[in-house]
């Protein structure tokens, strides 16, 4: 009983064990955007300028969790924010569009995330292999 009550703590992010997204989410402020089941909002420490992360209202543990209307929104809210984004800086050239899932994966906070991060040309000496990089010996091929 015990167990299950710290678990569930733990996840909903309450006082005791609070989630930092569950609280962005909750917190109404007017740079958190609204999609329906999903919000977004600035990563407070940008690969690049304009690194949006789409998060669910609900706390999941990651993108698999997800449900079909949390999906469906989180694709119209990267298409959104990739639309607003190109009309605010004629530099962006590219996306990475990323998901770290589970802790192996590179994933540092335990509440789903999508990672749309807007690319410059130049911004790396080297840019092919994109994603590949998470393995960096293997970005190249
Ligand atoms: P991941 O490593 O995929 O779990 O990504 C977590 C992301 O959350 C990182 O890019 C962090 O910069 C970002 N992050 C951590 N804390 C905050 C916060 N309080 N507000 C906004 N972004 C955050
Ligand atoms: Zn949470």
């Amino acid at each position: 009983m015990t167990t299950s009550v710290a678990m569930s703590s733990q996840r909903t992010g309450t006082a005791d064990t609070p989630c930092t997204f569950c609280r962005i989410v909750r917190s109404g402020a007017r740079d958190v955007r609204d999609f329906g089941t999903m919000v977004a909002f600035l990563d407070a420490y940008p690969v690049s300028e304009g690194h949006f992360l789409v998060v669910p209202k609900r706390h999941l543990a990651d993108y698999f969790e997800l449900n079909d209307a949390e999906q469906s929104d989180s694709v119209r809210a990267l298409r959104d924010l990739r639309v607003t984004l190109l009309e605010a800086d004629s530099n962006i050239t590219g996306f990475n569009v990323g998901v770290n899932c589970g802790v192996t994966a590179g994933q540092t906070v335990e509440h789903a995330h999508i990672h749309l991060i807007p690319r410059r040309r130049g911004d790396t000496p080297d840019p092919r292999g994109g994603v590949r990089g998470v393995i960096p010996a293997k970005m190249s091929y």
